[in-house]
């Protein structure tokens, strides 16, 4: 059934983190918004479930550093907003053990760039400082104060809630199976109840990305990857608060990242990027045991007092070649908007919701996004080889 004329504003589809946001910011903005969901609200399926997300400025390029400041802001705006803390800062640190395979001097040039604090420390040092890990002589670390932890699945439920106060009608169990481009006439959305006809449409749909870019041509060069994370119980859990302990990256390859205990007595690790390409819809929610063994290998050296694994979770992560951002207009079709965290997109959700919202309303933002458009090489020209230890 096709509908003859534009209904609404802008319709999200796919309620994460990054959609949640956006519906919210819409909504927030006077605009009428229809967000759908093809699964429950909350769901644990994609991207932005479980506990806990790291919110950093230790990045490797001065771009991200810079967004980074946006995203602190935008995060103390949602809590504000949302009359809830969502930022528990408890310090970083970024390991770059001999002949790391991410170099530091990405980092500590681009913190220094823009004027972030950080402490550039030895092995004996970190030592003195935070006994709980074993380091690798010449081991380079970086400890920058302000790293944080923010809640996945509480956060998306935030922001989904300030969406609905502000108006915005969020749909679940309503999957968008189809995607018209209309030109002057809207964007028609099909789904299981109907055409919906909106200005704008936002593309929030990381894993599925390319079911409803493929009704437009404009299919993007993604890999979907099943990542997990373990949960360790340290026999001496006081060990591990984050007045202790902050949170920490291992930069080389392997790469992992781990989090102090954070509203139960255990730590938190996964590798970064370890997981098999999946279909989202294909997908095990079954720990992989011989991934869980590497963790676990990795945890026994490095943060010995950790304890034993007592559960594993897992979730997806989704890439585009150089895992930079798709943040944008898809070329040739103005009126649909992608927004696609690239597997490192949560810290910036409140952040992505805000510039997506823009885009829709004004067509640009304050923001340079020209690293993260749709039509740049990496995403746009055949066999990019891909750089995902960032
Ligand atoms: C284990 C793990 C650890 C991570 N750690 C960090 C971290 O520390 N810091 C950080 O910044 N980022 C981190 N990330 C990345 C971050 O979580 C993601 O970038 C972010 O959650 C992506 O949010 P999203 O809303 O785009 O995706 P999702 O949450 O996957 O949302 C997409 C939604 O679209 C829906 N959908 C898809 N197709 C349709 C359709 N046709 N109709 C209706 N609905 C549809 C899906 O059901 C889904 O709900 C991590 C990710 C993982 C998996």
């Amino acid at each position: 059934m096709t509908v003859d004329s534009v209904s609404v504003d802008v319709v999200v589809v796919g309620l994460g983190a990054l959609g949640s946001a956006t519906a919210y910011q819409l909504a927030a903005r006077g605009c009428s918004v229809v967000g759908l969901e093809q699964f429950a609200l909350g769901h644990e399926r994609g991207a932005s479930h479980d506990s806990s997300r790291i919110l950093r400025h230790s990045y490797h390029t001065p771009g991200y550093v810079r967004l980074t400041f946006d995203a602190y802001g935008d995060w103390a705006d949602l809590e504000a907003a949302a009359g809830e803390a969502l930022v528990t800062t408890v310090g970083g640190l970024d390991f770059f053990p001999p002949g790391a395979a991410i170099p530091p001097a990405d980092y500590v040039e681009s913190m220094s760039a823009l004027a972030v604090p950080f402490e550039q420390l030895d092995t004996a040092q970190v030592r003195d400082r935070w006994p709980q890990f074993r380091l690798p002589d010449g081991t380079v670390t970086l400890y920058q104060e302000r790293a944080a932890i923010v809640p996945a699945a509480r956060a998306t439920a935030a922001m989904q809630r300030l969406a609905r106060r502000h108006g915005a009608d969020l749909r679940d169990w309503c999957p968008a199976t189809g995607l018209c481009d209309l030109a002057d006439a809207g964007v028609e959305v099909m789904t299981p109840n109907g055409a919906i006809r909106a200005r704008r449409v936002v593309l929030c749909t990381d894993a599925w990305a390319n079911r409803l870019l493929g009704d437009l041509d404009a299919t993007l060069p993604l890999t979907t990857t099943l990542e997990q994370v373990t949960y360790f119980a340290p026999p001496r859990p006081a060990d591990f608060v984050p007045e202790l302990m902050p949170l920490w990256i291992w930069m080389d390859d392997p790469s992992f990242y781990g989090f102090p205990c954070y509203g139960e007595q255990t730590v938190k690790a996964a590798e970064d990027c370890g997981g098999p390409a999946v279909d989202p819809d294909q997908r095990s929610f079954e720990p992989d045991a011989e991934r869980l063994a590497l963790l676990a290998d990795f945890m026994a050296g490095f943060l010995p007092g950790s304890g034993a694994a007592v559960r594993s979770k897992t979730c997806l992560y989704t890439l585009t070649p150089d895992r930079d951002f798709a943040l944008g207009a898809v070329p040739g079709h103005e009126a649909v908007l992608v927004g696609l965290g690239a597997a490192h997109g949560f810290k910036f959700a409140p952040t992505f919701g805000r510039l997506l919202a823009d885009l829709a309303t004004t067509g640009e933002t304050g923001t340079d996004l020209s690293a993260f458009r749709l039509d740049r090489p990496a995403l746009t020209e055949a066999d990019v080889s891909l750089s995902w230890l960032v």
